[in-house]
């Protein structure tokens, strides 16, 4: 009888001590974009042709930067990050603290989200911009500004944040924080509720806003990161009720004609078609295809 009390109270401390542990690990995701960076209006500080691309991307990875350093003061234990604009070769990884780990280039199934998973406690957008349908917005567009005019989920356009909180969502994990100028972060709020939200710009137009300067952007990321994750209690996932009805809409008019060959693809317009998911991972992962293959590809 004793032992089995001894032995029974070691189960119950040693039980105590593990959640313990449990309960101060934290891992956060930080999904990095471009268009929402301090400063950034047009392609020329958003791609390796643009003449300030080489001095934005040291501003992004500072702004990354920016969020990993709130986050570790706030208690995170662990951060991953993901290069998600463009090639997906933007941040300066060198500048990066060693502690932490980096998601980068394409194609990736969960795209701008790869790595997330049910381990993570908040999600945060750096960079970000706002969706396509958005008459407001640095650099509006969802997923393509070139290619696709619409993205909708069970009939409802959304953005990249709205996309991605999704797919958070998928493993019960919350958006907690947004940079961007200030559309990103109306829209963003709007969707998600009160998540904190960092504007770095004031956007005038797509291709126009007024911008703070990238020490005071580095400041305001850094604190709204350790509020976010001081009130990490507040926020709840974004859930999609599965299966989810992805749209597409296509600039032009051969992607989709083509892909209706697919037996489970549906044209439902000259420009549109139609995929049924079972849930968001296999929207992701359409999606990613959709936008990636082509017969050339190699290697
Ligand atoms: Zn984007």
């Amino acid at each position: 009888m004793k032992s089995r009390a001894i032995s029974l109270a070691f189960l119950v401390v040693s039980l105590v001590v593990t959640i313990r542990a449990q309960e101060k690990k934290m891992k956060i995701y930080i999904s990095a974009d471009m268009e929402g960076v301090v400063g950034v209006v047009t392609n020329e500080q958003l791609g390796p042709q643009g003449f300030e691309y080489a001095r934005f991307r040291e501003f992004m990875t500072q702004e990354v930067n920016a969020a990993i350093e709130g986050a570790f003061e706030a208690g995170a234990t662990e951060v991953v990050v993901s290069d998600s604009h463009g090639n997906g070769q933007n941040l300066l990884i060198e500048k990066l603290p060693k502690n932490v780990l980096i998601v980068r280039s394409w194609p990736r199934p969960l795209m701008m989200m790869q790595g997330i998973d049910e381990t993570f406690a908040g999600v945060i957008f750096i960079g970000y911009h706002t969706g396509t349908t958005n008459t407001q917005g640095v650099r509006a567009h969802t997923i393509s500004s070139a290619r696709l005019t619409d993205v909708r989920l069970k009939g409802v356009s959304v953005s990249e944040a709205g996309l991605n909180a999704a797919i958070a969502g998928h493993f019960n994990v919350p958006v907690i924080m947004v940079s961007g100028d200030d559309a990103v972060v109306k829209e963003t709020t709007a969707l998600l509720g009160d998540v904190e939200g960092a504007v770095v710009k004031w956007s005038s137009g797509f291709h126009s806003a007024t911008t703070l300067m990238p020490e005071a952007s580095y400041q305001l990321i850094r604190e709204k990161v350790k509020k976010a994750i001081v009130r990490i209690k507040d926020f709840k996932p974004h859930k999609l009720a599965p299966p989810i009805q992805l749209d597409v809409s296509f600039k032009n008019y051969r992607p989709s004609e083509v892909l209706s060959y697919l037996s489970i693809v549906e044209r439902t317009d000259a420009h549109s078609i139609r995929f049924k998911g079972k849930d968001i991972i296999e929207v992701s992962k359409f999606l990613e295809f959709i936008m990636t293959y082509e017969p050339a590809l190699e290697p």
